[in-house]
C-alpha cells in the first residue's frame, strides 16, 4: 500500500521561493557540467570583511559562545545595533526594543506570524520580494497589491496607498532599496506616505532596509524616522548584504518594545535565537570598520553602469535606473509570443528557463516578483562574468523568432 502523509493547508497556501528554485535549477545544471553564469540569486559575491570573521574566530575560541544566547539576541549585540541605527539612522533604540534572528526572512515571519489573523490585509507595493505575500499566506492574512510600472520607476504613490487601505489593513510591507527593482524612495516621497498614514492611525509599516547600504542616491531614509511613524514601524534590517554574510544569517528588527517581546515569545519556541558565534561576530562587523561596505557599494556601482550599458545594446528590453540595490529588472514582454525551434516562449517562466537552457545564465522571472512582464538578473556578479552572461543574453534573445 503506498502510504503518503498530506502536507498541512498552511504548506499548501504557500509556494515555493523562486529565487531559490531558480538557484538550484542553475546548480543542478552547473553539476552536469554546463557553464552556468548564476544571476539569480540575490548574494554579494564578495567575501565576509577579514576583521568580522577574526572576530568569530576568536568567540570559538574563547569558549564563552558555546551555550544558548538570550533568546532576542545578546545584550551587547543588541547594544551595537542600537548604537548602529543611532549613527547611521538617527533613530533612538534601547536593547528591548531589538530582537535578532536567524536572517531578516525570519524577523519578517516573526512579526507576520505573531501580529497576523485570518483575513487581515497586508499592503505590498508591487513589484515585492517574493517572500513578502508567501509570508502573508502562511498566516491565512491576504495580501493587497499595489501595482507600479516601470515608466514611474516601479513606485506608488500617497493617492495609490490611500486607496488600498481598508479597515482590515494591519501592515504595509516593501524594501527600499527595493530587491527586485532596486527603486530607492527620496525622504519627499515617504513624507507623502506619512501623511495619509497619520490619517490610518491602524496601519503599521515594516520597513526592509535589508540594501540601506548599497545606496546610489546619497543617505539611506526609514520611514521611523518620521516622529509619528516612530511607534508604528518595525524596521528589518540584517548582515547579509552590506556585509557580504548571507550565510551567516544575521537579521534584526527594530520595533516598540511591545512588539519586539511578542516576537521574543515566537522565536523562543522556534529556533530559540540565532547562532552564538554569528552574533558575537555581528559586533565588530556593525561597530568596527565599515570600509569594505562602502568598497562593496562603489563595485556594485560599477556593475549597474556596466550592465545598464549592456542591456541599452538589447532590442526590445525597458529597463528603469535602479539606485540601490544589486538587481535590474527589465521588461521583456517584447519576447513573449516568439519561439525557438518551434517552442513558444509564452511568458517570463518560459524565458528564464530559456535562457538558462540556451544561454546558460539564471535569472529569476518576474512572475513571483508580482511582475510578470519582467526578469531579474541580479549583478552581484564579477564584471568578466557580467560581461560574458549579458553578451549570453543578447545573443540568446536574438535567437528567438
Ligand atoms: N528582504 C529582502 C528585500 C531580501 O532581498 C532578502 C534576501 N535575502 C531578505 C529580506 C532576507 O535576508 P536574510 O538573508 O537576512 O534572511
Ligand atoms: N533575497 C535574495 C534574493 O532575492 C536571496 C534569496 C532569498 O532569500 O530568497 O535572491
Amino acid at each position: 500500500i503506498e502510504c503518503m502523509l498530506p502536507t498541512s493547508d498552511t504548506l499548501n497556501r504557500v509556494s515555493e521561493s523562486a529565487t531559490i528554485k531558480m538557484a538550484q535549477l542553475s546548480r543542478e545544471l552547473s553539476a552536469k557540467g554546463v557553464n552556468v553564469i548564476s544571476l539569480s540569486l540575490g548574494e554579494p559575491d564578495f567575501t565576509t570583511p577579514k576583521h568580522i570573521k577574526e572576530a568569530a574566530k576568536q568567540a570559538i575560541d574563547s569558549g564563552k559562545y558555546d551555550s544558548y544566547s538570550p533568546i532576542a539576541g545578546y545584550l551587547d549585540l543588541r547594544q551595537a545595533i542600537c548604537e548602529k541605527l543611532k549613527r547611521d539612522n538617527n533613530l533612538e533604540y534601547k536593547p528591548e526594543n531589538i530582537v535578532v534572528s536567524t536572517g531578516a526572512k525570519q524577523s519578517l515571519a516573526n512579526v507576520f506570524i505573531s501580529f497576523l489573523n485570518e483575513g487581515d490585509e497586508v499592503i505590498i507595493p508591487a513589484p515585492f520580494w517574493v517572500s513578502y505575500p508567501e509570508q502573508v499566506k502562511l498566516c491565512n492574512a491576504t495580501p493587497v497589491y499595489i501595482p507600479t510600472t516601470v515608466d514611474a520607476d516601479f513606485k506608488i504613490t500617497a493617492e495609490q496607498l490611500e486607496k488600498a487601505i481598508t479597515p482590515k489593513t494591519k501592515f504595509l510591507v516593501y524594501s527600499s532599496p527595493s530587491n527586485p527593482t532596486g527603486a530607492v524612495y527620496t525622504r519627499e516621497e515617504l513624507e507623502s506616505f506619512v501623511a495619509v498614514l497619520e490619517k490610518h492611525p491602524h496601519v503599521y509599516v515594516i520597513s526592509d532596509e535589508i540594501y540601506e547600504h548599497i545606496n546610489y542616491t546619497g543617505k539611506h531614509v526609514s520611514i521611523a524616522e518620521f516622529p509619528s511613524m516612530k511607534d508604528r514601524t518595525i524596521v528589518v534590517n540584517g548582515q547579509a548584504k552590506g556585509y557580504a554574510m548571507t550565510g551567516w544569517r544575521i537579521g534584526y528588527m527594530a520595533a516598540p518594545a511591545y512588539i519586539a517581546k511578542a516576537c521574543d515569545k515566537l522565536q523562543g519556541q522556534i529556533t530559540s535565537g540565532t547562532n552564538s558565534v554569528a552574533q558575537h561576530a555581528t559586533i565588530t562587523a556593525l561597530l568596527g570598520d565599515q570600509q569594505p561596505t562602502y568598497a562593496f557599494r562603489e563595485a556594485f556601482q560599477k556593475r549597474r553602469d556596466l550592465v545598464l550599458g549592456m542591456l541599452k545594446e538589447i532590442p526590445n528590453v525597458k529597463c528603469n535606473i535602479p539606485t540601490g540595490a544589486f538587481y535590474v529588472f527589465p521588461d521583456v514582454s517584447a519576447y513573449f509570443g516568439k519561439d525557438f525551434n518551434g517552442e513558444p516562449i509564452k511568458d517570463a517562466d518560459d524565458l528564464a528557463l530559456y535562457l538558462l537552457h540556451e544561454g546558460h545564465v539564471a535569472a529569476v522571472s518576474g512572475t513571483g516578483f508580482g511582475a510578470p512582464e519582467c526578469i531579474r538578473f541580479s549583478y552581484a556578479a564579477s564584471e568578466e562574468n557580467l560581461i560574458e552572461a549579458f553578451t549570453r543574453v543578447k545573443n540568446a534573445l536574438a535567437k528567438l523568432a
